[in-house]
């Protein structure tokens, strides 16, 4: 396979100016993996800082009500800043603090991105710089503050939309300019080479840690495991470490927004094209003439036009199946977890345990389902009441 390519998936479509600063990121990558001491810092942010392991725990009456597979929640949720984007940060801001840089660029949307660079950032001294439009900023207000308080700066974007797609641009500007001495953290699987093989690996920590928990608790690897699929580090994550081992099943939650025939949703791997966005080739909701569509959820984590491309490829090759959950299902889910496990689950999350339900009923009790919990839901209180008292 070509390097950095998923099949006909992933690349390197970017303006020469950043072909330089992305080879050196990959040759720093590949010497920095490999190297003890980055190995041995990682891992004690990861454990005395991040709080891994986290758990892996069995939701019994999540299990009764579902009346099928055991399911299993991988706990996400626990790791500091309250989601998995943390092991992305850390390893990523460690990565720039080893190349030398003393500058980290990051854009946001909803703000869970900027907080966990700004969490990264402070605790390994480096200047952090976060673009978020200004949209978002209003939209988001208390992830505005988090970021100040955590020391960064916070750029708000008026240009174009005022939303998250504006604010890569600035950043991508920002890079452009300051390449020398800046580091531009990435925040899901997505993007040019190397950044979908650097997140997928940071985050593939959660899959290894499932494979020995799971045999720890059943003896045997999962039927399924089952994750949210946004820009899809969290998904990948979860699935890279088992992909090889065929029996245990791989299952994607895209959000369905309104309805996949309603035209209103953000589920590229659903109802997509194959299309380059933000430097990558990837499937992609766009128009007939390759303008990108609008995007709907009530989830503001999964609302992106495409998805990182070695999920493109895992669903072109049938490895993975992925499926559409409304927002009224990923309610259900959200309202079930709260109810029956007593964790509030992100809204991302929920998505997961609503396709994680539908599929354990149809399994035997001998058989065990693991759902990978990719945050808590504090930050949604406000948007799952305004939805249950009809305000949205
Ligand atoms: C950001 C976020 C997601 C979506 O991002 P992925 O890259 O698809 O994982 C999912 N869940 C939570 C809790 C998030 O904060």
């Amino acid at each position: 396979m070509v390097k950095g390519r998923f099949g006909e998936f992933g690349g390197r479509y970017v303006p020469e100016t950043l072909v330089p600063a992305l080879q050196e990121l990959e040759s720093a990558y590949k010497r920095l993996s490999r190297d003890a001491e980055f190995k041995s810092t990682l891992r004690r942010y990861n454990t005395q800082f991040g709080g891994r392991p986290t758990p892996l725990y069995h939701a019994q009456r999540l299990t009764e009500h579902a009346g099928g597979a055991r399911i299993y929640l991988k706990r996400e949720d626990l790791v500091h800043g309250g989601a998995h984007k943390f092991n992305n940060v850390m390893g990523q801001a460690l990565l720039a603090k080893m190349m030398g840089k003393r500058r980290v660029i990051a854009e946001t949307g909803a703000g869970q991105h900027g907080v966990a660079t700004a969490i990264a950032g402070a605790a390994l001294g480096l200047d952090t710089e976060v673009y978020m439009g200004r949209k978002d900023t209003e939209r988001q207000r208390l992830n505005l503050i988090r970021m100040e308080l955590l020391g960064a700066k916070v750029h708000t974007v008026d240009s174009g939309s005022r939303t998250l797609k504006d604010a890569i641009n600035e950043a991508l500007r920002d890079w452009v300019a300051n390449v020398r001495d800046t580091y531009y953290l990435l925040g899901s699987a997505v993007g040019p080479h190397p950044y979908p093989t650097i997140v997928r690996d940071f985050q593939s920590i959660i899959g290894r840690e499932i494979r020995s928990q799971i045999l720890a608790a059943e003896g045997k690897l999962p039927d399924l495991i089952v994750a949210c699929v946004g820009g899809g580090s969290n998904a990948i994550g979860a699935f890279a470490p088992f992909i090889r081992n065929t029996e245990v099943g791989l299952l994607g939650a895209q959000a369905g927004g309104l309805g996949i025939e309603s035209g209103k949703h953000s589920a590229p791997l659903l109802a997509g094209e194959a299309g380059v966005l933000h430097g990558a080739r990837s499937m992609l909701l766009q128009d007939s003439d390759g303008q990108v569509l609008e995007t709907t959820s009530i989830s503001a984590g999964l609302d992106y036009p495409s998805v990182g491309p070695q999920h493109s490829y895992l669903k072109a090759s049938g490895r993975a199946r992925y499926v559409a959950v409304t927002d009224a299902q990923a309610m259900e889910g959200f309202r079930l977890l709260s109810r029956l496990e007593g964790i509030i689950p992100a809204l991302e999350s929920a998505h997961a345990v609503y396709a994680a339900l539908e599929e354990a009923r149809k399994m035997p009790a001998s058989s065990s389902v693991v759902v990978n919990l990719s945050g808590r839901g504090d930050k949604d209180v406000e948007t799952a009441a305004a939805y249950m008292e009809g305000r949205r």
